[in-house]
């Protein structure tokens, strides 16, 4: 995923592989990465929802040492579960454990394998249900605490104040599908060892080349805990803009062929007539991304979309909406069948090309992107 085009002669690492060659090398070895059972991995994540990782790996253990599945947690007394839990603190987080079990043995013992399922039980939020869909199914899904936030916002300039739905739905189309486990892992650690609420180490890491707030000392302190800068409306000196204003989500196509890219040119009639864009639109409700795309090249182009990977998310705030834009690279079944269906004109441009046409300003990182990938200075 990410790789912008096909570098000549060398293979160039996705975002995915960095981090994961990071993981292998300083990954943490954690007592609950070693299991893919839901009810040790759901016992870990509620263990770790208020109280720090060194302090929760001795209860974690003699926890289960005591209530080895849910079975015996879901049987166990009152009494008996606080005594285990004594210590941790906020004990009403083992009653909610607790009461999670009940319910799946109400279900004949089957645990939910999606977000979705897993928030039917009692007590478990939306973080809670996607660790335990990624860390026990494998499922590919986003995992967003303060810590992905906070990397995500530095990495690719997200703006304040974050936007949950928003974040949740950029790190959506950034897991890794071939390891959302080890993927997810890695990001926390990550944003708890190296990009940190108090000092980002930007020489230590792995996405330090495409990163937008590297070494910015401002934006990693106006970024240290991103998740809260919403709740609070004025943080770190950054004003908060406008909440009311309505939020769109644009899908657009960077297609790639034979070492060039397609770009159209908008109708003269239109606002911003004459310049160059990406084909794509507006995301419809109910649509993903993929779906959206594939309709906007076929509606615009003519053309079907044989492939399209996620390759960034940026977001840009207008007088009167905010718009988040989805790029992806895509391929076309028959490049040869375009046609301008909805622009003045279509052409095939170099790389050196793309970087100066006269993009609407809102599109800027997508040329800064290309330009950095293809060293075009
Ligand atoms: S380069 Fe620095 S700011 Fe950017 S993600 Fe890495 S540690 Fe965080």
């Amino acid at each position: 995923m990410n790789r912008i085009a096909d570098a000549p002669g060398k293979p160039v690492a996705t975002p995915q592989q960095e981090l994961l060659t990071w993981y292998a090398k300083i990954g943490r070895d954690l007592p609950w990465r070693k299991t893919r059972d839901p009810y040790r991995i759901l016992v870990s994540e509620v263990m770790l929802q208020q109280t720090q990782v060194d302090r929760v790996i001795p209860f974690y253990l003699r926890f289960l040492e005591l209530f080895p599945d849910e079975k015996a947690l879901a049987a166990a007394s009152t009494e008996a579960i606080h005594r285990a839990w004594k210590g941790l603190g906020y004990p009403s987080r083992v009653e909610r454990l607790r009461g999670a079990c009940q319910a799946v043995l109400a279900r004949g013992g089957v645990w939910p394998d999606t977000p979705d399922g897993l928030r039917e039980l009692p007590g478990i939020g939306p973080y809670t249900a996607g660790s335990v869909s990624v860390f026990a199914f494998a499922r590919v899904v986003p995992v967003v605490d303060t810590n992905v936030a906070r990397v995500y916002a530095r990495r690719d300039g997200l703006p304040l104040p974050i936007d949950r739905d928003g974040v949740w739905s950029h790190v959506a189309t950034q897991v890794d599908p071939h390891d959302p486990i080890a993927y997810t892992n890695a990001l926390m650690d990550l944003g708890a060892t190296v990009c940190t609420a108090r000092v980002a180490h930007c020489d230590r890491c792995p996405w330090s080349h495409r990163c937008v707030s590297r070494g910015n000392a401002l934006v990693h302190a106006q970024t240290a805990n991103p998740l809260k800068v919403e709740a609070k409306k004025v943080a770190y000196g950054v004003e908060v803009t406008d909440r009311k204003k309505p939020r769109r989500h644009i899908v657009l196509a960077l297609i790639h062929h034979d070492g060039r890219y397609l770009v159209a040119k908008r109708k003269q009639d239109q606002h911003l007539g004459g310049f160059w864009e990406l084909p794509g639109g507006k995301r419809e409700k109910g649509e993903d991304d993929r779906t959206a795309i594939a309709r906007e090249v076929l509606e615009e182009l003519g053309a079907e979309v044989r492939s399209a990977r996620a390759l960034m998310s940026f977001h840009h705030e207008f007088d009167d909406r905010y718009l988040t834009f989805h790029v992806y690279r895509c391929h076309l079944f028959d490049p040869a069948v375009v046609k301008p269906l909805a622009s003045d004109a279509l052409k095939w441009v170099t790389p050196e090309e793309f970087v100066a046409l006269e993009f609407p300003p809102a599109n800027a990182p997508i040329q800064d992107r290309m330009r950095r990938y293809h060293r075009l200075g």
